[in-house]
């Protein structure tokens, strides 16, 4: 939006709505490597280890960093705590559902 709309950074609102929380995305090491190369953000940052080569990776942090390091303020930035693996008879959830869930949808839009 600030590239190719000329949006000033410190007016963009970002929302981050349900998904997996770290509470319940535990991933493998490969995972976990390919996950960690995404970004260069360190991984203490949204990671957690379990140990035997688990971890919880913090999505929506991660998220949170992210549009931070983009140059929104923290202040413009919404995180739901809701997970929804925790609350899948409510949200559609890959995990909880074994594949076999619906879809959510993102909205963005320019205000004058
Ligand atoms: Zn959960």
């Amino acid at each position: 939006m600030h590239d190719d709309y000329g949006c000033d950074l410190t007016d963009i609102i970002a929302v981050v709505g349900p998904a997996i929380g770290p509470c319940c995305y535990e991933v493998d090491t490969p995972v976990f490597e390919e996950f960690a190369s995404l970004t260069e953000l360190k991984p203490a940052y949204f990671t957690k280890s379990l140990g035997h080569g688990k971890y919880l990776i913090d999505l929506k942090e991660t998220n949170r960093r992210v549009l931070m390091d983009a140059g929104l303020l923290s202040i413009n930035i919404t995180i739901s705590d809701v997970c929804t693996k925790c609350n899948s008879g409510l949200l559609y959830s890959h995990r909880a559902s074994g594949g076999k869930r619906g879809g959510l949808i993102a909205m963005m839009c320019i205000k004058e």
